[in-house]
């Protein structure tokens, strides 16, 4: 083979190993639609050295010369179109296919035309460099704008930019009188080793990206209640510490309000489970609606919710709480009229915050004990004395 040949040969081990790679991960991870069409731009993509490893060995150099170039721009399509879907963006299919065909049909129309001119090798070119176009502007909208992101927006930019460079070089170098001296040509090892690599990074940008998202997800999964939306106990947690740490930077105060539906047994024994399900999500709603920026709110576990009021003081906080309450009182959900019992504590700057939180606990119970549909207040932390004084009491 010649060296033309062994750098299409592997590129074609290349482009099946990141279709096989995108593969696996659409079969672990059904939901992953986008690692299926990224596995199907790179089978495409493996066609194209294929066919041109063909048009040498086989005696029809004009079919697998025409099969290699639509493969390849079919290949940049439908990166493309997965590019710009993957990130949640709107794509013309109609204009990626219009693409394809204009591309395909010009290059039989300049069929058989003067090879290793420019403006030939320029036409020959196009349809690659405005397809890879595609790709560069869904890549470059990605907000917000992050590492991989950009590297592969820099890519693709590569890539586009390179097959223009790709029609000077084959002027330069000479790519073959035919089709079939192309493969065997400096021009075509060159080109292809220059392409393979472009590729091959964009490939494995695109890996860690699907791979990024499947992270991000399952981690957003495991920390939202999806009943509500909101977080759940374990995401709750995880978004506390890091508002703690940024009240603790500014020592400002951290209030928590604890809310627990008034007599939800009841509820659901008088208006059936689901019709319950619904009342928890209108609250749920209701907190949402009333949470300010930097706040943050979650359900705990069945009809219990937490509310966290960085940069809010206590009375503040309280009467927040007591807007919820109010608005939960007074908009009953399909016919069903429910309260919520709420207490509220406050955590200074370096505390801890189990304690306050029980004390917001022992709160609610006190707003439970004096009938419900109340939000009490829990007392002022005790200072650390007072504490390890009660203590020594205690004991
Ligand atoms: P209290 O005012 O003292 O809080 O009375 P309660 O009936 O609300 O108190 P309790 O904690 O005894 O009961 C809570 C009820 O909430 C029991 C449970 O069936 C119901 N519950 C918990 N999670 C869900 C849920 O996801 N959906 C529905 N429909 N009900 C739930
Ligand atoms: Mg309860
Ligand atoms: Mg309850």
């Amino acid at each position: 083979m010649e060296a033309g040949g062994f750098g299409l040969a592997a590129n074609v081990g290349v482009a099946l190993l990141f279709a096989l790679s995108f593969g696996a991960i659409a079969a672990t991870d059904p939901s992953q639609r986008h690692a299926r069409l990224f596995a199907a731009a790179y089978l495409l993509g493996m066609l194209t050295p294929l066919c041109e490893l063909l048009v040498r060995y086989t005696s029809l150099p004009t079919f697998f010369s025409l099969a290699g170039y639509a493969s390849f721009l079919a290949s940049m399509l439908v990166t493309a179109y997965s590019v710009a879907t993957f990130f949640g963006q709107r794509s013309s299919r109609r204009l990626l296919m219009a693409l394809f065909v204009g591309g395909v049909a010009l290059r039989m129309m300049i069929w058989g035309g003067p090879r290793d001119w420019l403006p030939y090798e320029l036409a020959y070119q196009a349809p690659f460099a405005l397809a890879m176009l595609a790709a560069t502007l869904a890549a470059s909208r990605v907000r917000p704008r992050r590492l991989l992101t950009v590297v592969l927006t820099v890519d693709f930019a590569l890539v586009a930019a390179h097959f223009p460079l790709k029609a000077v070089a084959s002027v330069w170098l000479g790519s073959g009188a035919t089709a079939r001296d192309y493969a065997a040509s400096n021009y075509a090892a060159l080109s292809q080793a220059v392409t393979g690599l472009l590729l091959t990074s964009a490939g494995l940008v695109l890996l860690l990206l699907v791979h990024e998202a499947a992270v991000l997800r399952s981690r957003s999964e495991a920390n939202s209640d999806p009943m509500t939306g909101l977080d759940n106990r374990r995401g709750f947690f995880a978004r506390l510490d890091r508002l703690l740490a940024e009240a603790d930077r500014s020592h400002r105060p951290v209030p928590v309000v604890l809310f627990d539906l008034d007599q939800f047994k009841a509820i659901n024994d008088r208006h059936g489970h689901a019709a319950g399900d619904r009342v928890i999500g209108a609250f749920a709603a209701v907190l949402e609606a009333h949470v300010p920026p930097g706040g943050a709110v979650a359900r705990l576990g069945g009809e219990e919710f937490a509310m966290v009021l960085p940069g809010l003081g206590l009375d503040a906080a309280w009467r927040l709480a007591e807007r919820v309450r109010h608005v939960a009182a007074t908009a009953p959900v399909e016919g069903i009229a429910y309260t919520v019992s709420g207490g509220a504590a406050e955590r200074m700057p370096g505390r801890p915050m189990d304690a306050a939180l029980a004390r917001a606990d022992r709160a609610l119970y006190a707003a439970k004990a004096q009938g419900r549909n109340r939000i009490a207040r829990a007392a002022a932390e005790p200072e650390r004395g007072a504490e390890i004084l009660a203590l020594d009491r205690a004991g």
